[in-house]
């Protein structure tokens, strides 16, 4: 097989398999593993299904007896130490993350220190689980106590491959939950590194499982077996959907990271500088796969054509590839279909008046690189307006007032994030406080921190991920009413 990526001191990562009670183990077939960059195959993965799944989760059931007793301290040592290996093989598992998904290398390294952040911050919070006493009667006391829900299913995308697993896993494991993880089938080999770490750290087998393959075979295990006490997805809206009606039937506690289409305002009184860098950030990173990326530009006309000018100034001088060989900003797209979707926006744009200022096309670097792109005279008859594009194309769309710009920003059943650029403290707060989003970037491009809460409303989302509300989504209260004699 071609190997299309430098050698790894962990060679290992490049023929992992899904790991099941501390054993990695084969499906009946196996499934190739690409480079979205090159197209060439990177790896031979084991294909799981239903059968799998439920040994995954008997051994999630088992390992829940010990790991839940485990003092809380003892959970913190160990999500140390898996931290201190995700640390020591950073270089490895970028590299890795590179030749499966296509993100820049830089980026990738990026996300293994924002992937670590998690660990480090939930192996904080693991011995922070408080509990509440309430005042009761003369004789009463109320004692509230916080304790692990149980077994988690998890499922990720692939365009984080580390940060959305260790955003659910790191806080399961510190609340005392053991979990079964599938991450997507486009890369897993990021999750079987990162899970074999866990195991070398001394996480004990049963507590972290890995599966893939079958998608909706797993996820239907995962979603209906009685033991699974909690269903954790990040996914597209569509999915999300499906997967909290099967945890219906039997009401699991459910959290759901779902998809954006995050409006960005720059305002007549904005800093240009800072509106056109927090753009490209937020836009731009990943080659626009990100949940939060802003997918509607929204300009206030007495700055939209300075600002059309500089943000594709620096859009025409990305440098676009494979983001193994050399510095890249932009990589390819995920796969065909990405490509297509990116494409077709663009094409019906176009046919609805839009006009391109830069990029627009398949860029030479190969078959699912797409130039960067910014379009002007978007509108909301657009696909663009009202689905994720996921791609690197930034559309703008010109407006007047402020409560022109709210309404346009507000026109989505989405609600994960969105950007706004002023001065003016007065309008910042407005804005701020009348964006339907669980996330506002305020003269900056960048959301995501492990220290905030990350999650949408409306249709993106249900709970929250990271700082110290995360933990609580894989926590159930009990209360103690005692009865006490005088
Ligand atoms: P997706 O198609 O929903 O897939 C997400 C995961 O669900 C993958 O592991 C996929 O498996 C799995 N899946 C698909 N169909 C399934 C089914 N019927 N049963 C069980 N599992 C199923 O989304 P995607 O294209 O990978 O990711 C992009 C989407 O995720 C975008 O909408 C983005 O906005 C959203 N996202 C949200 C956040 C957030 O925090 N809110 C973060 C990142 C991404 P396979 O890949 O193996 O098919």
């Amino acid at each position: 097989m071609a190997v299309t990526i430098p050698p790894l001191e962990r060679s290992d990562f490049l023929t992992g398999q899904p790991l099941v009670d501390g054993t990695e183990i084969c499906g009946d077939s196996t499934y190739a593993i690409t480079n979205p960059a090159t197209g060439e195959a990177l790896a031979n993965v084991a294909k799981l299904g239903a059968a799998q799944t439920y040994r995954a989760i008997e051994s999630n059931s088992r390992a829940f007896i010990d790991w839940r007793k485990r003092h809380a301290q003892e959970r913190a040592r160990l999500l140390h130490d898996w931290l201190a290996l995700v640390r020591l093989h950073r270089q490895d598992l970028g590299l890795l993350m590179t030749a499966e998904q296509g993100k820049p290398l830089a980026e990738a390294l990026g996300e293994v220190d924002y992937a670590a952040s998690f660990i480090q911050w939930f192996a904080e919070e693991a011995r922070r689980v408080y509990g509440e006493v309430i005042p009761g009667s003369a004789d009463r006391r109320i004692i509230v106590i916080r304790q692990p829900v149980g077994v988690a299913g998890a499922i990720t995308p692939w365009n984080f491959p580390a940060a959305m697993i260790t955003r659910k896993v790191a806080p399961a494991l510190a609340a005392g939950c053991t979990v079964t993880l599938k991450p997507s089938e486009l890369t897993p080999l990021t999750a079987f590194a990162l899970a074999k770490l866990a195991l070398e750290a001394g996480i004990p087998p049963g507590v972290f499982n890995v599966v893939c393959g079958d998608a909706p075979a797993i996820g239907s295990v995962l979603t209906s077996h009685p033991d699974v006490t909690k269903f954790t997805f990040t996914g597209s809206t569509a999915v999300g959907k499906l997967l909290t009606a099967q945890c219906a039937t039997t009401l699991k506690r459910v959290s759901m990271e779902l998809g954006g289409n995050a409006p960005l305002l720059v305002f007549d009184d904005a800093d240009l500088d800072q509106a056109v860098e927090g753009t490209i950030a937020s836009k731009f990173r990943n080659t626009g796969q990100t949940c939060v990326c802003a997918n509607r530009i929204l300009v206030q006309g007495g700055i939209h054509d300075r600002f059309v000018e500089a943000l594709a100034a620096r859009v025409s001088a990305f440098t676009v590839g494979n983001g193994l060989e050399g510095a890249t900003d932009q990589g390819p797209l995920i796969t065909r279909a990405a490509f297509d979707k990116v494409q077709g926006h663009v094409a019906d744009a176009i046919a609805q008046g839009g006009g391109i200022v830069t990029g627009g096309k398949r860029h030479g670097a190969g078959e699912l690189f797409f130039q960067p792109t910014v379009l002007t005279g978007a509108n909301p008859a657009m696909r663009l307006a009202d689905e994720e594009t996921f791609g690197p194309v930034a559309p703008v769309f010109r407006f007047d007032t402020e409560a022109e710009a709210l309404a346009l920003a507000n026109a989505t059943r989405s609600g994960l994030a969105a950007y706004a650029f002023t001065r003016d403290i007065d309008r910042a707060w407005r804005v701020a406080e009348g964006l339907e989003t669980g996330m506002v970037g305020m003269n900056n491009g960048i959301v995501s921190t492990e220290t905030a809460p990350f999650g949408g409303i409306k249709e993106s989302g249900l709970g929250r991920e990271g700082s110290r509300h995360g933990i609580d989504e894989f926590l159930e209260m009990k209360t103690i009413n005692l009865g006490v004699r005088s």
